[in-house]
């Protein structure tokens, strides 16, 4: 068995890869790809495809039904509100390959896998598994701790380049320089560490793809591609270290000529008086944030960018609810085309959303996924008509053309256990749960989803060992036991 390294570009499709080669922007995964033994398929992602639920699938081998992670939020009906907050590492229901791997005794190194935050979520041994959490999280920290002093740097630094996400040269700039660190700082844990499995994800490829419809159209390739080219080097530094490599993303980029704003619509028909990003309480480190101050800081734009700083200096533990009443929103869209709706208010959203003209159909989650955390899934997923996309603005009903998620990604493994398995055409994010689990040559989790890549069935039951470990990591940190030991 030999090191199984798994790449992730974020957003990355097809499309984008040829215009990508055609133009010579990543020349090492093209050279890569045209070598006979390279495998390669489409990885149709979860409906919809959003980013934290279909990458918790690749590393899980199983559906959101099976994980509990169904957008960037989770969410709560309380009796009289909704409450959402950022999805954490303990909301993963499910262990994921770098945990698997720990579990066998293998050294495993994960980062930026959303749902992550905190880093200790992760059940395995400091001495056995490296762990930096996902950018959507109050902070990046570093398991084990020690390590932050050393490589910190490389993952914490240029945030600013989400926060610009946009088709300026500044802000493709300010993205790039942060692929750049990234990478330098996964090389180093790469080669200063001992390691069987390495997860690691670049988000910056989704994020200089948002606002840019004319490079995923293929009309524009500079400066965007720069970014690119820096996953592409890391590709071919890093592929030395490892035995068998495997390229994935969550899901493609399509251009939308239209994007609809389904809160407009809802708004429009009495559903929400307020949208979720209008939610009206926060808490912020246990203490209630009243309404009307969150209302006049806003207005005032000074003094919102004093509140972000000060948030910022306190943000080792700053992770707020957000609180959105009944009576303010019957429905709540958390991340574009999900909906939850007040209790005993399904009938009404659903007669409200058959009434937009864009929308094809109102799914279920039952139609779509499975397993027992459905109860925490949205009502209703929007699936949108051709030419169109959804999205979550609320005071016009259509923006024009901008880039959405669509569901087809890539999926590329070369290396030399790669001929041994199994492969097929088109793969659900699950199958490449189990294709990398096999690759790794570890034994498959008992209920995965995902196809069997094998020949000979080797299964073994993490998930009960998994929550055995959970559990007892949450009886030693009750705050008694935490002040024994100091
Ligand atoms: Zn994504």
């Amino acid at each position: 068995m030999g090191r199984t390294l798994i790449i992730g570009l974020d957003g990355v499709s097809w499309g984008v890869l040829h215009y990508l080669f055609e133009n010579s922007a990543m020349p090492f995964l093209q050279s890569k790809i045209s070598e006979e033994c390279t495998r390669k398929a489409i990885m149709r992602s979860t409906i919809p495809p959003w980013t934290p639920l279909a990458w918790n699938s690749i590393a899980s081998g199983v559906n959101p039904g099976k994980h509990g992670v169904f957008s960037f939020h989770r969410v709560r009906k309380l009796e009289d509100k909704f409450v959402t907050r950022l999805v954490t590492g303990y909301d993963m229901k499910y262990p994921r390959i770098h945990e698997m791997a720990a579990m066998l005794g293998l050294n495993a190194i994960a980062v930026n896998i959303p749902a992550s935050y905190p880093p200790e979520s992760s059940i395995c041994h400091p001495g056995k598994c490296i762990v930096v959490n996902d950018w959507a999280a109050p902070n990046i920290r570093i398991y084990p701790q020690e390590l932050e002093r050393r490589y910190m740097h490389y993952f914490a630094s240029s945030l600013e380049g989400l926060k610009l996400k946009g088709s300026s040269s500044s802000a493709i700039e300010s993205i790039a320089r942060r692929a750049r660190l990234f990478s330098e700082g996964v090389l180093k844990l790469l080669t200063n560490y001992d390691w069987d499995v390495a997860f690691l994800i670049f988000s910056e490829t989704d994020w200089v793809m948002h606002d840019n419809p004319a490079f995923v159209a293929g009309e524009k390739l500079m400066p965007t591609a720069k970014v690119f080219n820096i996953a592409d080097e890391f590709i071919r530094k890093s592929s030395n270290l490892a035995d068998n490599v495997v390229i994935v993303s969550d899901h493609g980029f399509s251009v939308c000529p239209y994007m609809i704003n389904i809160p407009y619509f809802l708004k429009k028909e009495g559903i929400i008086d307020i949208t979720f990003d209008e939610g009206i309480e926060l808490k912020i480190m246990g203490i209630r944030v009243p309404p009307k101050l969150i209302k006049f800081v806003k207005r005032h734009k000074k003094l919102a960018a004093l509140a972000h700083k000060a948030l910022g200096a306190v943000r080792k533990d700053f992770m707020h609810d957000r609180y959105v009443p009944y009576s303010r929103a019957k429905a709540i869209m958390p991340d574009a085309g999900i909906i939850y709706c007040a209790p005993g208010h399904e009938e009404v959203v659903l007669n409200a959303l058959k009434k937009i003209p864009e929308i094809k159909e109102v799914i279920r989650s039952n139609d779509v996924y499975w397993g027992p955390y459905l109860s925490e899934a949205p009502d209703y997923i929007i699936i949108p008509c051709r030419d169109y996309c959804v999205s979550v603005g609320k005071d016009k009903p259509r923006t024009n053309r901008n880039t959405a998620h669509h569901r087809d990604g890539i999926m590329i493994a070369w290396g030399k256990d790669v001929s041994k398995l199994a492969w097929k055409e088109i793969l659900d994010p699950w199958d490449v749960g189990t294709y990398t689990i096999a690759l790794a040559g570890m034994p498959l989790p008992k209920n995965a989803d995902g196809f069997i890549p094998t020949k000979e069935r080797k299964i073994h039951n993490y998930l009960i060992k998994w929550r055995v470990a959970r559990k007892a990591r949450k009886i030693k940190k009750t705050p008694q036991n935490t002040n024994h030991n100091k």
